[in-house]
């Protein structure tokens, strides 16, 4: 019903459901954003024509900046309630708006008191709005907390080649998004605390990208997102769901730079998700 509604409509409803969602959780005001803030959290989009389409979008981020008003309906289906996929689509100028509001919690956000002390700015993560798959990795490392974008050292390289050379798809028709928006000193593992207090911004992004596939690379991101403690061998060969995603858990560049014996796996595993998506396999 919700598809039928104008963009604006929709898109005020999203915004809607994200402060009752906020309201919930005891925030009562937002901060209000400078210009420079501003700057910093624009979102990366795949084509000029979506970055052009957003500069003339609604002006979404002032109507958060104000006291939440007393009622706000509909209220916001919880994570876990219903699937992703069940769920009014957003049309990509949306979408754009709808990262932008949550990407400028997560430039804002120090639940994590030591990582944003150390960070030099959040990851958020970057790629097409309406993407079918998403690449889900750890945490960034120290390229990407100075870049502000995941997945752009080496690490990044082997998986833009993954994409781009075996998949032939170019990196900018996907979505790249870490477990963790923040670095962790010295590159070490998310730990547990970290991981939860985080866990809500990468489910939020899923609920507005809303891919058909989502491919966890490496341990972090697969035991997160599914919940689990196994491992990436044992996880990996199969389809996963997480709210009607299909999820392939394969390893992460990082570790096939290590590695590069178990690169053959990885590839098996894209060939298996490629064939999946009804793409040709050489
Ligand atoms: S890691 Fe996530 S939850 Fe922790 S401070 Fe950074 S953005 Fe906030």
């Amino acid at each position: 019903m919700d598809d039928q509604l104008p963009p604006a409509i929709r898109l005020r409803k999203v915004l809607q459901q994200r402060l009752e969602s906020l309201r919930r959780a005891g925030v009562t005001h937002l901060p209000r954003q400078s210009a420079s803030a501003g700057k910093a959290v624009e979102v990366a989009t795949a084509s000029p024509s979506i970055t052009t389409a957003a500069a003339t979008a609604p002006p979404v981020a002032p109507a958060i900046h104000e006291p939440l008003p007393p009622t706000i309906e509909p209220p916001a289906p919880q994570p876990g309630e219903q699937d992703i996929a069940e769920r009014p689509s957003l049309p990509p100028l949306d979408r754009v708006a709808a990262l932008r509001v949550l990407q400028t919690e997560v430039a804002a956000c120090t639940c994590c008191a030591n990582l944003a002390k150390t960070r030099t700015q959040t990851v958020f993560g970057v790629g097409n709005p309406h993407p079918r798959i998403v690449f889900m990795g750890e945490a960034p490392g120290y390229d990407e907390d100075k870049q502000g974008e995941p997945f752009v050292g080496a690490a990044g390289q082997l998986l833009t080649k993954i994409i781009e050379s075996g998949m032939g798809i170019r990196r900018d028709e996907v979505y790249i998004l870490n477990t963790l928006k923040c670095r962790p000193p010295n590159n070490r593992n998310p730990e547990p605390d970290e991981v939860a207090n985080c866990r809500g911004f990468f489910e939020q992004q899923l609920d507005i990208l809303r891919p058909e596939y989502l491919v966890c690379l490496g341990a972090v991101a697969a035991q997160n997102l599914l919940e689990t403690k196994q491992s990436v061998g044992k996880l990996r060969g199969q389809f996963h769901d997480y709210r009607g995603i299909k999820v392939l858990v394969t390893y992460h560049p990082a570790y096939l730079l290590r590695n590069p014996d178990d690169k053959r796996k990885t590839w098996d595993d894209i060939k298996m998700l490629m064939r999946d998506m009804g793409m040709d396999v050489k």
